[in-house]
């Protein structure tokens, strides 16, 4: 059986921008965006047209910068946020409008004031208003997750019914459990049956630190677009990391029978460049792009590591353009440091090579990073 092709929504330029702290140009935005072309994404999300002048620049300044690749703008449901929309995106070459409106009680009562009648209205209303001047429409029931299924179907049917391609459902809280999230897509897909004719997606938060977890339940639970952002980015704990959907569903493929279009060469280039420009560095210790993603510092897996690879690597490092480090710490063994002496050109004898480890040892429990320097510093190899 071949693998379902789930779409990328990559919306680190929208939801990853709305980062405490981030503001990109539009000259920043475009950059970000050609790179992201080049990653393989089907979708940008470059901005929130009606939020700023500078926003709506930003989007226009994407969809020049691009050249296949879908673009995408935000909108609340409001005319004027349609219409600030619709113009940003003129030259791109292929549009997407996202119209959101929430349906969770707590949003609709709070925020919006709205009754429910009211929701659903304005919902088949924006889409029918914008039908016809964007390639594309999508429609994000906004809170989905804190929601009736039943008031989210209904929702969703006018939005179809209107002219809807793309349905959203996302956890904007980072609030669902993996398989919530996938019993709650079935349960709208079932009682809103016109969803079969439109594409699904998921659209996930890092509150609980389920975001990539939650997207693959979707994908699962037969959604066909993800959305995500590079470094996984985005409001209050972020959203789901797109590095790690990614190569989760290129590593698990004969398991989810589903692939991305995502080219593993360009994802650590991205996360770079994405990670210069929003000042967010990216902890070591992160997924796929952090630098120690492919280090292994302890002496069982260097050892394990240096006679096949795959006894503790399950991906090829290569394929993504990093390198396998072996640092040398104090719960490093024998092999690696000799490794290391033999790749900066040391020619130890047996004893020379036994000296030198013990001096090592007893540099790294000093708990200091140690080098080859420091353990043959005053030393005639
Ligand atoms: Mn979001």
């Amino acid at each position: 059986m071949s693998s379902r092709r789930i779409a990328v929504f990559d919306t680190t330029l929208r939801d990853g921008e709305q980062s405490p702290g981030i503001a990109l140009r539009p000259e920043q935005k475009a950059d970000v965006a050609r790179q992201l072309e080049r990653l393989g994404v089907d979708v940008i999300e470059a901005g929130f047209a009606a939020a700023s002048p500078g926003d709506a620049e930003g989007v226009r300044a994407v969809g020049r910068a691009v050249s296949t690749v879908t673009v995408a703008s935000l909108a609340r449901t409001r005319r004027e946020d349609i219409d600030a929309a619709v113009a940003a995106l003129e030259e791109t070459p292929r549009s997407r409008l996202h119209i959101f409106l929430a349906t969770s009680p707590i949003h609709m009562e709070k925020k919006l004031r709205m009754t429910p009648d009211e929701v659903v209205a304005a919902a088949g209303d924006s889409v029918a208003y914008a039908r016809g001047r964007v390639d594309e429409i999508e429609f994000s029931c906004e809170d989905a997750t804190r929601s009736e299924p039943a008031f989210v179907a209904r929702t969703c049917a006018a939005a179809v019914e209107a002219g809807a391609d793309v349905i959203n459902l996302p956890d904007t809280t980072g609030y669902a459990l993996p398989t919530e999230y996938a019993a709650f897509i079935r349960e709208v897909v079932h009682r809103c049956p016109s969803l079969r004719n439109v594409t699904l997606s998921a659209h996930c938060h890092d509150d609980l630190g389920l975001a990539v977890a939650n997207s693959l339940a979707a994908v699962d639970a037969g959604v066909g677009q993800v959305e995500c952002t590079v470094n996984g980015i985005g409001e209050r704990a972020g959203n789901a990391a797109l590095e790690e959907i990614a190569m989760a569903m290129r590593v698990r493929e004969p398991l989810l029978g589903a692939v991305t279009g995502v080219r593993p060469g360009e994802i650590a280039r991205t996360s770079q460049l994405v990670e210069r420009l929003t000042g967010y560095v990216v902890p070591p210790n992160k997924a796929i792009v952090g630098a120690n993603a492919f280090a292994h510092e302890a002496g069982i897996h260097q050892d394990g590591v240096l006679k096949d690879v795959s006894t503790y690597q399950i991906m090829d490092p290569g394929e993504l353009g990093v390198a396998m480090t072996l640092p040398l710490g104090k719960h490093s063994g024998r092999h690696a440091f000799a490794r290391a002496c033999a790749d900066a050109g040391l020619e130890l004898d047996r004893d020379a090579l036994a000296a030198a480890f013990s001096r090592f040892k007893a540099l790294a429990d000093g708990g200091e990073r140690v080098t080859l320097n420091d353990v043959f510093v005053g030393v005639t190899a």
